[in-house]
């Protein structure tokens, strides 16, 4: 039983991070490595605020979390100390929680009962605890390969290695079914490995992750191009069924403003793949802010990677522009009786680190120097209306223009679904307007037995929205090859 009054014996508190120039003198996680009894004892008391709520909307309707984490019931479990039941519980409905812990922006605290009200000190910090129960869970031991106990005898093919094909791929494997999953690049993790930057979450993070689902009997090929370095044949001839998570990695490109041919203006993902393999050790980023004023378009997650990578590289001035106003701090909609919580801030650790943030802006035109390289940008106050159909416009709202220089630009505007792929072609794959990959309500796409989740499917989204879709069509996919299904299926195709 949780203790009703924890929240008004205990105010919230975050996770500690690293002091700011220590951050900026490395790329490890920004979160400071506390002593495990002092962080979990902080841990317990922070678990002690939740009210474990008749109706816990933390994990429940459509805003709390997709996974439909046990959040209360894992709550009580810390707080009572139980950390290898509440492990359980975790793992019951999340296949990575460190992960989520790290990554996730926690729709679940902006769900909360407790952050309705400012007076009860704001949402549980779920997220924090979250991590703490998966980063004990290893350290203690209570991660271990689960192996099937009987084998189907069916072959599933993953292709794309991020966290929606991972999660479908344990679920497969675990369901006793031979799973192969395919990455075309050289190492596994989709953007997980290759998107998101190590201050955010450090590799080894994902490599232990990894060696647990080979533990299992998961296969793994790297390097493979399926469409190409495997045709569609010999898959159709290997496999019973195909998951694709391929991704919903093409990029938004900005070519309407003059100026967009300049050398030094490049899409968010050619500057932060480059920066993750450098940590990963192949050598100096093709594309570093190292000594340049960076100018960052857009106000999102990629462009806060692209900021806090900046940031690192040594650049002279990071600045994120943003078209929207800087988002209300606490109940500034009076129509709205919810807060706004920090993640709907887009506030992220590295926007404390260094740098400037610029809202209601919009560059007019980039202008290059005689060698045709960018040097400053024209900026202009902005507003955003939308129509009806909600198409978005635009519009100045002053003919003042203000210069700032600019050496490097990164475009994080946002992607337009997946890459174009032959893969995709070859098996007669229908995509929708969106640009992702349309499929039926059992996640069956238009090519028979071919199977889709994750971005390729939502566009591009959140890791546990991945992990969610990758539990789901696990259960599709091992009610197709068997017809019937124990694994869960937490959402359903939109
Ligand atoms: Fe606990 Fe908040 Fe969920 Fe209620 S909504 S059960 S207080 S985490």
């Amino acid at each position: 039983m949780a203790d009703p009054q924890g929240f008004m014996k205990y105010t919230r508190s975050d996770a500690p991070k690293r002091p700011k120039p220590e951050r900026l003198q490395d790329w490890n996680e920004v979160y400071l490595q506390e002593a495990p009894e002092e962080r979990n004892a902080a841990v317990q008391t922070q678990a002690t605020r939740c009210m474990d709520c008749g109706i816990p909307f933390c994990h429940s309707g459509t805003a709390g979390c997709p996974l439909g984490n046990l959040i209360p019931e894992w709550n009580d479990l810390v707080r009572r100390g139980d950390w290898e039941l509440a492990s359980d519980r975790l793992h019951a409905t999340n296949n990575f929680p460190e992960f989520t812990g790290r990554l996730c922006p926690a729709p679940c605290e902006a769900a909360c009962v407790l952050a309705i009200s400012h007076d009860a000190g704001g949402a549980v910090a779920i997220k924090r605890v979250e991590e703490t129960i998966a980063d004990m869970s290893w350290e203690n031991g209570y991660v271990q390969p689960f192996t099937a106990a009987v084998s189907s005898g069916k072959r599933v093919a993953v292709v794309g290695s991020g966290p929606a094909g991972l999660a479908a791929a344990q679920q497969l494997t675990r369901a006793g079914h031979e799973v192969v999953v395919y990455e075309r690049d050289d190492r596994l993790g989709g953007l997980l490995r290759y998107g998101i930057p190590e201050f955010k979450m450090e590799k080894k993070v994902l490599d232990r992750r990894l060696a647990q689902l080979r533990r299992e009997g998961t296969k793994f090929v790297t390097g493979c191009e399926v469409g190409v370095d495997v045709t569609v044949e010999q898959l159709r001839a290997e496999f019973d069924a195909v998951v694709l998570a391929v991704g919903a990695l093409r990029g938004r490109d900005d070519k309407s403003t003059p100026g967009r041919e300049l050398k030094g203006i490049h899409l968010a993902m050619d500057h932060l793949v480059p920066a993750n393999r450098a940590c990963e050790g192949d050598g100096p980023s093709a594309i570093s802010a190292e000594g340049k004023h960076v100018i960052v378009i857009g106000g999102g997650d990629t462009g806060a990677d692209c900021y806090g990578t900046a940031t690192r590289q040594g650049a002279l001035s990071v600045t994120q522009l943003d078209q929207y106003p800087m988002p209300p701090t606490v109940r500034d909609d009076e129509r709205s009786p919810w807060p706004v919580w920090p993640h709907i801030l887009r506030t992220y650790p590295a926007h404390e680190e260094a740098g400037e943030r610029r809202f209601t802006v919009a560059v007019k035109r980039f202008v290059g120097d005689d060698d045709g390289h960018v040097r400053f940008i024209e900026l202009q106050q902005v507003r955003v209306e939308k129509d009806s159909s909600g198409r978005r416009s635009v519009i100045p709202v002053s003919d003042e223009i203000e210069i700032l220089p600019a050496d490097m630009v990164l475009l994080a505007i946002g992607f337009e679904g997946v890459e174009h792929m032959r893969l995709l072609d070859d098996l007669g794959i229908s995509l929708t307007t969106r640009g992702t990959i349309s499929c039926g309500s059992d996640w069956q796409t238009t090519a028979p037995g071919v199977f889709v989740c994750g971005d390729a499917h939502r566009g591009a989204s959140l890791v546990v929205w991945a992990i969610a879709e990758g539990r789901s069509v696990a259960n599709a996919v091992d009610k197709f090859l068997t017809g019937s299904s124990n694994l869960p299926s937490p959402v359903i195709p939109n």
